[in-house]
């Protein structure tokens, strides 16, 4: 998994565009759900299928449809939150992305490099490996929180949405 700093901070940044801040925490604390397997000694379980997720999220989708309709955005905010966690673990490690639907982890690899000397040479490789999946209870598990790059980019998808919105508002204030 990317560090769980990230998960949180990447659909923090995208949902404080539309959202209040406390809907806004909502929908990145649900971005680390996925990631809730480890309590089950598991990690990337079955958690981590988009077809178990978007079973799960249509009846709630319908609902806040039919009931609270005004919700709908938010409620769809949640759900690609947690998209954007097994999505961002795909490009990590093996993850069970289409389970049950494919017995199958995928894990998407893709660099891209540049070699510069008396030319200009782009490299780009990307490709697609898979292994069984496989659920077996883990005896440890060493998983980073945050790393240097991770905590630096981080910080800045949530400070700046959070800055720009008191400067936005701040703006109104003196408009108004
Ligand atoms: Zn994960």
């Amino acid at each position: 998994m990317p560090e769980i700093l990230l998960h949180f901070a990447i659909p923090f940044s995208l949902a404080k565009t539309k959202f209040s801040l406390k809907q806004t925490l909502l929908v990145a604390s649900l971005a680390l759900v996925p990631d809730m397997d480890v309590l089950l000694r598991i990690h990337r379980s079955m958690t981590h299928s988009l077809v178990v997720a978007t079973l799960v999220s249509i009846p709630v989708l319908t609902g806040v449809y039919i009931k609270k309709r005004k919700y709908l955005a938010l409620a769809a905010a949640c759900y690609l939150a947690i998209v954007s966690h097994i999505l961002l673990d795909v490009f990590q490690t093996y993850t069970p992305i289409l389970y049950p639907v494919l017995g199958e982890s995928i894990r998407v690899k893709a660099e891209g490099s540049v070699v510069i000397s008396s030319t200009i040479t782009p490299r780009v490789t990307a490709s697609v490996q898979t292994k069984p999946t496989d659920f077996t209870v883990f005896q440890t598990l060493d998983a980073p929180l945050y790393t240097s790059e991770g905590l630096v980019s981080s910080t800045m998808l949530i400070a700046v949405p959070i800055l720009l919105s008191m400067r936005l508002r701040r703006f109104r204030e003196n408009a108004g």
